[in-house]
């Protein structure tokens, strides 16, 4: 899995802060850009603080992705809160095989084998359709869930709050927690007062709405 952060405003927090700062004062919005970093710093802490995330929409970051199942990218679009451009399997002719191999079955060694037999069997059934003249975008019929893809996606600030809360979460599958984890890291570095205390929600609500007793960081 490859993951980029290849886009977002060159101050990605200043407009989140521009919007909580005419939100919270009488300045005139002709004005509102004379204020100094350390105001617009303070007063965008103290309305994220209130729960006031809407201000953080005005923020957008673009990622692509590489190397990832499509198991992970149907569970990625299920967020409607962004944008997406994914790998066409209809313009894109997948001759090599390309798969991910889920941890599970990569430990075990018979398993794995078993599983890349199965793989080269499916490309090589693909591979006869298209030497058919079967249309990619119907001999894809046959390819797995684990096919690799590509895929960019921009997402607001309180989208990917909402994100990583749902897909850092223990319970969130292996492959989309390990992005989650990694598109988390990125920001980070770029926004730190946007995403400090960006995470699953037993960190940012102290609390465990799916309720699983089970989980390592539970109740912590
Ligand atoms: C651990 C886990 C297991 C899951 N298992 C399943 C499963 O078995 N089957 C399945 O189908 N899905 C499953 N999902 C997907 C889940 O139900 C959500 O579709 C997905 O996580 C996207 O979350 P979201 O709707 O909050 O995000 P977004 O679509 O980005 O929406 C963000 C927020 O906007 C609001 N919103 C967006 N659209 C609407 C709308 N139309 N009406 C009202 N409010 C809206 C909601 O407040 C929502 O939380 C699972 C997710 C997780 C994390």
């Amino acid at each position: 899995m490859d993951v980029r952060l290849i886009g977002m405003m060159p101050e990605p927090e200043k407009l989140p802060a521009l919007a909580a700062k005419l939100t919270h004062s009488k300045t005139a919005p002709k004005d509102l850009e004379d204020s100094s970093p350390e105001e617009l710093r303070a007063i965008l802490t103290h309305v994220l603080n209130l729960g006031h995330t809407s201000v953080i929409e005005h923020t957008c970051f673009t990622f692509v992705i590489s190397d990832v199942s499509r198991s992970l990218t149907h569970q990625l679009v299920r967020h409607r809160i962004a944008s997406y451009a994914q790998q066409s399997q209809r313009y894109v002719n997948l001759h090599e095989p390309c798969y991910v191999v889920p941890p599970t079955i990569n430990r075990n060694e018979s398993l794995k084998k078993a599983y890349e037999k199965t793989m080269q069997t499916i490309w090589n059934e693909y591979n006869k359709l298209i030497e058919m003249e079967i249309p990619a975008e119907d001999a894809r019929y046959v390819l797995p869930n684990a096919t690799c893809t590509n895929i960019i996606v921009t997402m607001n600030a309180r989208s990917l709050l909402n994100f990583f809360e749902l897909r850092c979460c223990l319970h969130a599958q292996w492959e989309i927690r390990m992005l989650a984890n990694k598109m988390l890291n990125l920001v980070k570095k770029k926004a730190s007062i946007l995403f400090k205390d960006a995470g699953p929600s037993c960190k940012t609500k102290g609390y465990c709405p799916e309720q699983k007793k089970d989980c390592k960081w539970y109740p912590k």
